[in-house]
């Protein structure tokens, strides 16, 4: 009933308590252990949920762990190699997710970087270049950056849908396709997919076993 319980490590614990959280909320206490598991999941969860802690903790624990982000890309480098993706259906929440995710990742070498359409691209490319272990995008504006070359998604680890049916009905379907056949098969131990939504109707379930390897369903 506590977040020490999980094992996200010392840096990841001292954010969680620098950001005042006290006690796991039923997202949290049941999708973080499955995540740490290493397990895909689909789980059904509302805005306010604390869904978004949920989902990145796991993930900057792992990146941690796995010792990959201390990587820079190298000096005029143009395709960056985020080892993570987290989609959501639109730019103020993927403003909301990046700074959060700031503040869940804070000195720990993890780096988080934002790209969302409706802005100019260029700063969002300079942010890119100085290096990205977590990409936070709204599907459009990625589509742009992977036909830019800018962006490759060979190294991603983990893929988090976040508002899955709002993408949907937002018309992002395709999008979406393309940037996970970007990716490799879900394979045990290759890439994590966490996908998360307030419905569950037969679209979402479609890319649900699309996407998910062997997943574990979660209604809070
Ligand atoms: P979310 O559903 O991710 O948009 O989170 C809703 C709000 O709850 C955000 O302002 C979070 O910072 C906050 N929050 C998330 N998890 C916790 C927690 N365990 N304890 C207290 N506040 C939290």
């Amino acid at each position: 009933n506590t977040f020490t319980e999980i094992d996200l490590g010392e840096a990841v614990n001292l954010n969680i308590r620098r950001c005042k959280y006290v006690k796991p909320t039923p997202v949290q206490r049941h999708a973080i252990p499955i995540s740490m598991a290493g397990r895909d999941l689909m789980a059904c969860a509302q805005t306010g949920s604390g869904k978004t802690a949920a989902f990145c903790f796991p993930v900057i624990s792992g990146i941690m762990k796995s010792g990959q982000h201390v990587q820079r890309p190298p000096r005029g480098a143009r395709t960056v190699y985020p080892l993570a993706l987290i989609l959501s259906p639109t730019r103020e929440l993927s403003m909301q997710i990046h700074e959060e995710a700031k503040k869940f990742s804070y000195q720990t070498g993890v780096r988080v970087v934002v790209a969302y359409g409706g802005a100019p691209i260029n700063q969002q490319l300079r942010e890119l270049e100085r290096g990205v272990d977590i990409l936070v995008a709204t599907p459009g504006r990625l589509v742009d950056l992977l036909e830019r070359a800018r962006v490759s998604l060979q190294l991603i680890r983990y893929l988090t849908l976040d508002e899955a049916d709002r993408m949907l009905d937002m018309g992002f379907e395709p999008q979406i396709r393309k940037i996970v056949e970007q990716m490799d098969m879900p394979r045990p131990g290759e890439r994590q997919t966490m996908l998360f939504s307030a419905t569950f109707p037969k679209e979402i379930q479609r890319l649900a076993s699309d996407f998910l390897y062997q997943y574990i369903f979660l209604a809070v």
